[in-house]
């Protein structure tokens, strides 16, 4: 989608510091981190939230769990534990409408969440 920030920064119209990159995701820092790793992991596809996904995504979707747990893991995440998170519309902050899964480590998070 041409207005959408995520699929600019996929066609590298945006610039971003990319963790991660295959034919269907890519993985890249978060721009405003909210932990010491903050990595977003975004299908190339454009599918707006996780309340459009359809049985058609569940491929994509454990793809894009499987590389949250690759990242932290390779970055020696996974003793202490780390939080992954979809914010799907307006009451969960969604603020990027192009699905993707926050993933968070390097200190401890409070639950429930805010
Ligand atoms: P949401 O609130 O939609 O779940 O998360 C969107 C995330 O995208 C936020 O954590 C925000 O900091 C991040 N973000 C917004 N604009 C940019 C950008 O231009 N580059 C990167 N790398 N992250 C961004
Ligand atoms: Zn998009």
């Amino acid at each position: 989608m041409s207005d959408c920030l995520f699929c600019k920064i996929i066609a590298k119209e945006v610039p971003a510091k990319l963790e991660y990159e295959d034919d269907e995701l890519i993985a890249i820092r978060d721009i405003n981190p909210q932990a010491p790793l903050h990595v977003l992991i975004i299908p190339k596809e454009h599918i707006k939230r996780v309340a459009d996904l359809t049985e058609g995504d569940t491929d994509i979707v454990g793809k894009m769990v499987l590389l949250a747990k690759k990242i932290a893991v390779q970055q020696g995440y996974a003793k202490d534990g780390f939080r992954t998170v979809f914010n799907s519309g307006p009451n969960a902050g969604q603020a990027v409408m192009h699905i993707h899964l926050h993933l968070l480590a390097g200190r401890r998070f409070a639950w429930p969440p805010g």
